[in-house]
């Protein structure tokens, strides 16, 4: 008999404990998580505060399901140590628990910059957690609040600002880069929501950044760095997650920005694997090692480490970014690389009133794509992008209205039906 440790609740660690009992029925399980709630659906704490969702909606996985695959959970409970000498993690309150294969899904914590003040004020949070939704929202209620500011114009930024706007509060975004959502969208797009946004009476400052806090025991104003004083009582802070990996320094566990792990999601040391938003690996179209810290990766990364660890032998052929949000009543996606400069790129566009679209190519494959207003083939983008098909027969296709399965060479329906899930078993 096994005994399998996994670290983090998060689809990353749920998905690797079903695919363990596929494989191995009988094992000990435990799962160890520093959140209350285990098995809730980390992107709709945005919806839950703008009460576009209730909390029964919340969970994907219930601790009774958990139970019901033989797992043994131990809520609220924080690991501060790995100790592969002994093969055992230690919690922050003492307790040490043995493992045979240990998963880490630790995923990521939120970054604070460094700003004059911020410690030690009530009224600022960051929002990553159902339990900070919780606060954000009996402050709110406490507080009587009418404005925020939300500091990060990236995609948790907005999506809490978003919330905030259905509560009724009146938001100003501080971006410090020259537009908003610079890391997923391109400028068009995020031209096109920021405006928007401001249609609906969002501010957005870019360019500037909060420099320092001003208050007593509550925030009562920030000071931007241009000089300008904004009277505030909630600062939400969205500047991005890094992977959550500083109390693993004294591990031996190979640490880039995150978890260095192989295909098989093993990291350097023997029994003790790694999935999710806490790891670095390689970038399917560029084959460059990075973060990419979205919920279908940490859900195929745990899987597989999963697999692996029951003693199937399974591998991830890599992810590609994609962010898929509504945003000010606009509909977006943005798949694979977006982003680029360069002679070795096309660049493909369609624009009207209501609609944006791109394509990114690169050579005779799909790099990238925009969807801005019209979503509707977003997947058969994502196919290409992810079977690095040669699209070049059609490509003069690719932004058409109609564009399906249907212009798609015949072996290549067939290889696109048969479905993305297959990559990463094969
Ligand atoms: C507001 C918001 C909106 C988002 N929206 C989207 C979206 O629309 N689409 C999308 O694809 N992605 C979205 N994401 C990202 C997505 O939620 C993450 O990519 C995904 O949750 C990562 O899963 P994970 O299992 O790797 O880590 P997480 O879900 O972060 O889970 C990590 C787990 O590890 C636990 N943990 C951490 N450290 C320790 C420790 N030392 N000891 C014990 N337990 C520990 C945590 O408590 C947590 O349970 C959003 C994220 C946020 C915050």
């Amino acid at each position: 008999m096994m005994r399998y440790v996994i670290v983090g609740s998060g689809p990353a660690g749920l998905n690797a404990i079903e695919a363990i009992r596929e494989l191995d029925k009988d094992s000990e399980i435990l799962l160890i998580t520093a959140e209350k709630y285990v098995g809730y659906s980390r992107p709709l704490i945005t919806y839950l505060l703008g009460r576009k969702v209730t909390e029964e909606k919340m969970y994907y996985r219930t601790e009774e399901f958990l139970r019901d695959l033989g797992v043994d959970i131990k809520p609220a409970t924080r690991v501060k140590k790995v100790v592969p000498e002994k093969k055992i993690v230690v919690t922050q309150d003492g307790q040490e628990f043995a493992y045979d294969k240990l998963l880490l899904a630790v995923g990521g914590k939120p970054f604070v910059p460094k700003i004059e003040g911020l410690e030690g004020k009530e009224g600022i949070f960051t929002f990553t957690t159902w339990e900070d939704e919780e606060k954000v929202e009996k402050y709110i209620k406490e507080n009587n609040i009418k404005e925020a500011i939300v500091l990060g114009g990236g995609l948790i930024g907005l999506k809490t600002t978003e919330a905030l706007m259905e509560l009724g509060v009146k938001v100003t975004i501080v971006e410090l880069a020259d537009r908003i959502l610079s890391v997923t969208f391109d400028r068009k797009a995020s031209e096109i929501i920021m405006n928007a946004l401001k249609k609906v009476g969002c501010d957005v400052i870019t360019n500037d950044t909060i420099e320092s806090v001003k208050g007593n025991d509550k925030i009562s104003s920030v000071i931007l760095k241009s000089g300008k004083e904004i009277p505030t009582k909630l600062l939400i802070i969205a500047i991005g997650v890094r992977p959550n990996v500083d109390f693993l320094k004294s591990s031996g566990i190979e640490i880039n920005r995150g978890i260095v792990v192989n295909e098989k999601m093993e990291t350097n040391v023997k029994d003790i694997y790694a999935a999710g938003d806490c790891t670095e690996f390689y970038d399917l179209i560029d084959g460059q090692r990075k973060t990419i810290a979205i919920w279908p990766v940490a859900v195929a990364q745990g899987r597989v480490a999963g697999y692996n660890m029951a003693g199937g032998n399974v591998r991830y052929p890599g992810g590609i970014p994609m962010n898929s949000v509504e945003l000010a009543g606009i509909p977006t996606i943005s798949v694979g690389h977006t982003n680029v400069e360069g002679e070795e790129y096309e660049v493909l566009t369609y624009e009207d009133e209501n609609t944006y679209k791109k394509m990114v190519l690169k050579g005779d494959r799909l790099v990238g794509a925009v969807l801005v207003n019209d979503i509707d083939r977003a997947g058969i983008y994502t196919g290409l992008i992810l079977q690095k098909l040669d699209v070049s027969s059609f490509k003069d296709k690719l932004l058409d209205e109609n564009f399906g399965l249907v212009y798609l060479p015949k072996e290549f329906r067939k290889k696109m039906l048969e479905g993305e899930v297959k990559i990463w078993l094969e």
